[in-house]
Formats: C-alpha cells, sequence, structure tokens
C-alpha cells in the first residue's frame, strides 16, 4: 500500500472474491486515465478520473456502485474562455457475462474493467453550454451584444 499510483486507461477489478464467497464487496478508490477525455468542446482535465465503487455480486452479475470525480474544462459558449468546473457523477453500473449492449458491461474472467464505464458516467456530467459567468458579454460585447446586458442597454 506505497508508491506511486499507477493511472491506466483500465480500472480492472478482480471478482473472484466476490464469486467465492470469501468477501461480499470490494470496495474500489482508484484513478483512471479516460481512453478519450472529451466530447464537443468539453473534457475532463488531463482524462484522469477517481473511481470509488462498491462492487458486490448480484445474482450472477456483478453490480458497481459509486461515483466518479474529476475536473472538467470547457470553452464559454460566448467569449470562449476556458472554463473548469467540478465533475462529479454517481456510477451506477451492471456487469454481465452476457451484457446487453448499450445497458451493461462485460465480465472477462471474473474480472470487470470499470474504466469504460466511468468514461461514459464522465462524458454525460460534462457541461453541453457553459459559461465564464453567468453575466459574461461575450469577447467584444459592443460589436457582438450576446449577454442580457446588450438588450438593456439598446444598442444604437
Ligand atoms: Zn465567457
Amino acid at each position: 500500500m506505497s508508491g506511486q499510483e499507477r493511472v491506466s486507461t483500465r480500472l480492472i477489478v478482480d471478482c473472484v472474491r466476490l464469486e467465492a464467497g470469501s468477501v461480499d464487496r470490494i470496495e474500489v478508490a482508484r484513478r483512471c486515465l479516460l481512453d478519450d477525455p472529451g466530447v464537443q468542446g468539453a473534457s475532463v482535465v488531463d482524462g484522469v478520473v477517481e473511481v470509488e465503487a462498491t462492487v458486490r455480486a448480484a445474482g450472477g452479475a456483478y453490480c458497481a456502485v459509486g461515483r466518479v470525480a474529476g475536473t472538467w474544462t470547457a470553452e464559454c459558449r460566448r467569449c470562449l474562455g476556458e472554463v473548469r468546473g467540478p465533475l462529479e457523477a454517481p456510477l451506477r453500473e451492471v456487469f454481465e457475462w452476457t451484457p446487453t449492449e448499450g445497458e451493461t458491461w462485460p465480465i472477462h474472467d471474473q474480472r470487470i474493467d470499470l474504466a469504460p464505464a466511468a468514461r461514459e458516467v464522465a462524458m454525460l456530467a460534462l457541461p453541453l453550454a457553459p459559461l465564464c459567468s453567468d453575466d459574461c458579454a461575450g469577447p467584444v460585447p459592443e460589436r457582438f451584444p450576446t449577454g442580457p446586458a446588450a438588450f438593456a442597454a439598446g444598442g444604437r
């Protein structure tokens, strides 16, 4: 339990002990590197998220319940400046020997990989159209009025 933690694009949880019944849950608290950290102008800073989850056996499947946390970065939709914010989203995923595409994740060799599930959760938690501040007026407010203040001012 010491030394530098290796950040990998996989977050493998070995569920053999769950299967054998020697434990009833496995606690996971690890970081992983997302394969592709962003979508449409928003991404996870450094592509790294922290995953905290409890994995339990549930009738031939495994359930991972916890959270995904990190920091997102995106372009302000008005001034295109960088905006950052905390990313935190609940993780609740099911792993099956015969997964259902788009709904559950696969089990390989009694191991599950939380990384793809964490990525999906993180992508859904990214802001769609962030603003650097609620009253951001855009890059050149005099010429390109975009903020609410522009209407109040009445133009020329
Ligand atoms: Zn802005």
